[in-house]
């Protein structure tokens, strides 16, 4: 069997990569990889569907163990991206779908190559300006904070694959999938199925 595809998204906060994310989920029955974290649950979250909830000791022995993909340290708590059941599910054929911020993507890149980043940017900074004011949680320096960050992820751009502007949330979902097609479609992500067709029709 081919091994399934690990795709990331990801981009600036109030690009809309969280609602693209959730929609690529439901319409494609991907897997989405479950975070460990050191915070306390909130109510209604639960174990190993929201969080694996660990404490900071058992963190620190899972980052010793070299058991994270990636892990950083976001508002005093731990978090990070367990790598065995990610590994496990595309090993077993299943696509993995991430939704992390730039720093998370480029580290997962950096472990797993083959992995498959894509980019999610409002058309133009104004948008996306409008769009964190829209949202009524920003101050003005938050505000601001959030664009210089979106520029300087922008300025990574060497480092993903692809690119998906966020006009309007249909189209950006189905340049998503197309992309995911597309990636599961190339020869090299269908050697087995290949081989075997060429094994069984062999005189
Ligand atoms: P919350 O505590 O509200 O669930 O998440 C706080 C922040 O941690 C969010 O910005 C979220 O994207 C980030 N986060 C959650 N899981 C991970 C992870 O596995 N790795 C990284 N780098 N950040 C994460």
């Amino acid at each position: 069997m081919d091994k399934g595809l690990l795709v990331v998204i990801s981009g600036p906060s109030g690009a809309g990569k969280g609602t693209i994310y959730q929609q690529v989920i439901e319409r494609t029955g991907m897997k989405r990889s479950v975070s460990v974290t050191t915070r306390k649950p909130r109510p209604g979250e639960v174990e190993g569907v929201s969080y694996y909830f660990r404490t900071e000791e058992e963190y620190q022995q899972m980052i010793a163990a070299g058991e994270f993909l990636e892990t950083a340290e976001v508002y005093n708590n731990y978090y990070g991206t367990p790598k065995a059941p990610v590994f496990e599910n595309l090993e077993r054929g299943y696509d993995v779908l991430f939704e992390v911020d730039v720093h998370g993507a480029k580290s997962i890149k950096k472990k797993y190559v083959d992995a498959i980043t894509i980019f999610v940017m409002t058309p133009d900074f104004e948008v996306l300006e409008e769009r964190l004011k829209g949202r009524g949680t920003e101050t003005e320096s938050s505000l601001k904070t959030r664009l210089g960050a979106a520029k300087r992820e922008l300025g990574k751009y060497e480092m993903f694959d692809y690119i998906v502007f966020n006009e309007s949330i249909d189209q950006a979902v189905k340049d998503v999938l197309d992309i995911i097609n597309a990636e599961k479609r190339k020869v090299k992500n269908n050697l087995s199925v290949i081989t075997a067709l060429l094994g069984n029709n062999q005189q």
